[in-house]
């Protein structure tokens, strides 16, 4: 085929699900471009180590353009989609100085994924970030760390106190990852190295509107994670929701009897829902797709969008049959649709999408997670050893395995972490989650319109 007659993909996000999509379409006769908005691939599930100092961001992550340059076929962009016009077929991108460029398509992917939710309380985002980007991961390594350096230099009293408070809301894996790992740097990694404070006294809140952490995890695995984080000394609160967060605390009300009850505390973080991108529910309008709650697009049977073929939704975006936000969907559907369109090219039918649930796994804390995959429930330093094995198998970049590898080992040899280095502000913007725009821009924006 020449190449002005080879279809042209487009792939917004390169996350699991685009670069999966764009990695098995380099080898079809088609033109791709991947758009990312941040021009990495980026291993969220380790998120929380970069966070806590265990990894550097480095190891979590990898250029896209370094990851496909051998795909000759595929041209990875830099650029956040802010528009998509489905009759013309072109999306308008924005680059970091906020100027515009268009890209056609005969195929859109739509894989760009989901971002922290406030539920509708989106001045929560200032005090308390969340956990999707590596933004979010250093902006919770410099609060956490920074919180322990302000301690040390206050006297005794309730203004230490509120610095060694952190407050983690929402029991999943993230928030369970969260507040294990900073209870345990407070007792093994920081604790000899201060004069004026104990780290070891530094109080861990867990809040969770449910009645167990890891609830989409068997019960026993649950109560086991629930006991290890007890006995770190993580405080868990259940059937409660936090309805306010401000720079000194938070207030938390009981569902039962409506009760409320303020914390003093200087961190807090969020973990406890996600919400599809605004670019995403701008494309759900202008395609006329339903959505869920969070936004989730819904599709046809083989990933597309109902009345648009040339259009599919991977990853946790899709909605569809309750498929779950993990790694491992966004994967197989990145495929899928490379294989719909070898399909299409080749005058075949499509195929339906069918999930392939691989299992899942949680990390709580040194010697401890828990995994479950079908009738298999692991759980203590067996779970752990699995756990680190999936991670390492998933990350992207031979030398990102190695070096983590080698990290890990050093850390469980030893107690210190390798990656505590934090910068004072500069490290963009964690509360406004996917937007370059400065409330400046924003500013003069809307005094523009
Ligand atoms: C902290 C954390 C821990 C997790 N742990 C696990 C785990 O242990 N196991 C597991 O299976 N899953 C885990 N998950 C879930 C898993 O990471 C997601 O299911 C997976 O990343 C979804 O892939 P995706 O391709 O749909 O989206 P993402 O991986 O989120 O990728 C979306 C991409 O789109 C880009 N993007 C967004 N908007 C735009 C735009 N407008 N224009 C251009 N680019 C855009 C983003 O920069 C990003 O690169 C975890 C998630 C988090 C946040």
């Amino acid at each position: 085929m020449s190449d002005e007659q080879r279809p042209k993909v487009l792939i917004i996000g390169g996350g699991f699900g685009g670069l999966f999509c764009a990695r098995r379409l380099g080898r079809l006769d088609v033109d791709v471009t991947l758009l990312d908005r941040a021009a990495c691939h980026v291993f969220q599930p380790l998120l929380y180590q970069c966070a806590t100092g265990t990894l550097s961001i480095g190891q979590i992550s990898r250029p896209l353009r370094e990851e496909l340059m051998h795909h000759r076929n595929v041209q990875t962009l830099l650029g956040e989609a802010i528009k998509v016009d489905p009759d013309a077929r072109v999306v308008t991108a924005r680059r970091p100085d906020e100027s515009k460029f268009d890209l056609h398509y005969d195929y859109l992917v739509l894989a760009a994924g989901m971002r922290q939710s406030y539920f509708g309380n989106e001045e929560f985002a200032a005090w308390a970030p969340g956990m999707k980007t590596l933004d979010d991961a250093l902006s919770i390594r410099r609060r956490v760390f920074a919180a322990f350096e302000i301690a040390e230099t206050l006297p005794p009293g309730p203004e230490r106190d509120q610095w060694l408070t952190f407050i983690v809301t929402g029991g999943g894996p993230t928030g369970v990852e969260l507040a294990g790992q900073i209870r345990e740097l407070a007792t093994r990694s920081l604790a000899n190295e201060f004069h004026s404070i104990e780290p070891e006294e530094a109080r861990v809140l867990l809040f969770d509107g449910g009645d167990r952490v890891l609830k989409t995890f068997a019960p026993a695995l649950s109560e086991r994670a629930t006991r290890v984080l007890d006995d770190l000394g993580v405080e868990m609160h259940f059937g409660v929701h936090v309805s306010d967060v401000r720079r000194d605390g938070v207030t938390v009300k009981t569902k039962g009897d409506g009760s409320s009850k303020d914390y003093p505390a200087r961190t807090v973080l969020w973990t406890a829902g996600v919400e599809a991108v605004p670019f995403a529910r701008h494309a759900a309008e202008v395609l006329g797709a339903d959505t869920d709650r969070s936004g989730r697009i819904t599709v046809n049977a083989d990933l597309s969008v109902p009345g648009h073929r040339d259009t599919f939704v991977i990853g946790d975006l899709a909605g569809r049959d309750g498929l779950p936000g993990v790694a491992e969907n966004a994967m197989q559907g990145g495929w899928h649709v490379a294989a719909c369109i070898r399909r299409d090219l080749a005058q075949r039918r499509r195929k339906d999408f069918r999930y392939r649930d691989l299992g899942s796994a949680a990390y709580i804390s040194r010697g401890h997670a828990v995994l479950q995959a079908g009738p298999v429930k692991l759980s203590g330093a067996v779970g752990w050893l699995g756990w680190g094995f999936i991670h390492i198998a998933f990350l992207t970049g031979v030398r990102n395995r190695f070096s983590t590898v080698g990290t890990w080992m050093a850390t469980i040899a030893r107690a210190n972490r390798s990656d505590r280095s934090f910068i004072l502000g500069g490290s963009g913007h964690p509360e406004e989650p996917y937007t370059w725009e400065s409330p400046v821009h924003q500013g003069s924006r809307a005094s523009d319109s």
